[in-house]
């Protein structure tokens, strides 16, 4: 056992730290972003190659596992002081990237991984229903085997990057009576008659990541843009959930460090009754809290990514770890809010924005309850 990178993946990750800072402004405490993630910022990603970090080197990713993948989200996490940017790139390449790599046709790879690793291309992954939210097994869209693909039809409810996107990765039922079995996966470009993107919708936080609804209007797809094979499409979103809730969460890791950052700095220069508000012990602690949370999270991180390196079982390490790190960066946006009173509460200053951008993460990927329920069936409950 081995709890130290090696001096290479520290330099790898010192570098992105340093130019994700260089890139999008790292040491500024402002309010957050006023719009959407521009193609310039994505194509500077693209340039870091954070789009493709676990995407084969033949077709431009750099093909590494996921512990390192992660050691370098985290890193893209803690420099980057954008949330929402390190949430839409991630999504793209777990959720979408991923799957496409690992299950879509040579030609489908071909065609559009290069694109997606050097950010020519955005994608998003449309799974989520008005219908069909934790309980993915009934969708309400369909697709339909016609000559020359399948015909889709329905609408996905909530799609990160999904106005800005070019590609989508979805899901669909070929076949109502077999549940989980009966549905597919599917890469859609933008661009196929019969695909409708909805406008952006206004959410709490995540802001520079634009969502919105995507519809599908007799939607023919050809049968080579099917992932993996008809009826495997839950195993297909399962495996990209796996790598979502494992490495997109690494980097909420980042942003817990930097929250940390931002506490001590606070915490030593503040001054009340006469002192610095980090020599009185119920500051002190919640700080020590912060920490203890981020050191916990990143060990189950660490080990479930490690396990899906070995290709062991990893479901109740990554379930564990995507709950440690999603409620701890709750708990220390809202301990962080109390470190800097009223600043704390004002847009300005650029704390609220961090409960603001961690609060989803214990939504997507899987609910913090599914999680609980999915821990719990691994303890034979
Ligand atoms: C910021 C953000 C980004 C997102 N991005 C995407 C995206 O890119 N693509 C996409 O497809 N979707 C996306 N989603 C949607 C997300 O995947 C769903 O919101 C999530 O799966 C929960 O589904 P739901 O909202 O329908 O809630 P529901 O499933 O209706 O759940 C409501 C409540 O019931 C609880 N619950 C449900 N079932 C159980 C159970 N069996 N046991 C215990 N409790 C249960 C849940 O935990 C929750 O508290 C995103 C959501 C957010 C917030």
């Amino acid at each position: 056992m081995d709890f130290e990178w090696s001096p290479e993946q520290r330099t790898a990750q010192n570098s992105v730290l340093e130019a994700v800072r260089a890139a999008f402004g790292g040491e500024s405490a402002g309010p957050g972003p006023t719009g959407f993630f521009t193609g310039k910022d994505w194509r500077t990603l693209g340039d870091l190659g954070l789009l493709g970090l676990c995407v084969p080197t033949r077709y431009g990713g750099r093909g590494l596992g996921a512990l390192e993948t992660a050691g370098l989200v985290e890193a893209f996490g803690r420099g980057c002081p954008d949330t929402g940017l390190v949430f839409a790139a991630s999504a793209h390449l777990f959720a979408c990237a991923v799957p496409i790599a690992e299950f879509g046709t040579d030609e489908v790879r071909e065609r559009l991984l290069p694109g997606l690793c050097s950010g020519e291309l955005v994608a998003g992954n449309a799974m989520t229903e008005a219908g069909a939210g934790s309980d993915v097994s009934r969708l309400a869209v369909t697709a339909e085997r016609v000559a020359g693909g399948y015909l889709l039809n329905g609408e996905k409810s909530f799609v990160s990057n999904g106005p800005a996107a070019d590609v989508y990765v979805t899901y669909a039922t070929t076949d109502p009576a077999a549940g989980h079995l009966g549905v597919t996966g599917f890469v859609v470009e933008r661009g196929t008659p019969g695909v409708i993107v909805g406008e952006p919708f206004e959410k709490l936080g995540l802001l520079a990541c634009p969502a919105g609804t995507v519809t599908f209007e007799n939607c023919l797809v050809p049968a080579e843009q099917v992932l993996s094979a008809e009826g495997t499409g839950g195993a297909v979103f399962q495996h990209s959930m796996g790598w979502e809730r494992a490495c997109l969460f690494a980097g909420y890791l980042g942003l817990m460090e930097r929250l940390i950052e931002r506490c001590v700095d606070h915490a030593r220069t503040r001054r009340q009754f006469g002192r610095g508000i980090g020599g009185f012990q119920s500051v002190a602690n919640r700080i020590v809290e912060m920490k203890l949370r981020l050191d916990g999270a990143r060990l189950l991180l660490h080990r479930a990514c490690w396990q899906m390196d070995q290709g062991a079982d990893s479901v109740l390490s990554v379930a564990l770890s995507k709950l440690a790190v999603s409620e701890g960066a709750v708990a220390s946006a809202l301990d962080a809010i109390q470190v800097f009173g009223g600043r704390g509460y004002q847009r300005e200053h650029g704390i609220e924005a961090f409960l603001r951008d961690t609060v989803p993460g214990t939504i997507f990927s899987g609910t913090s309850d599914i999680q609980r329920l999915l821990i719990a069936k691994e303890l034979g409950l």
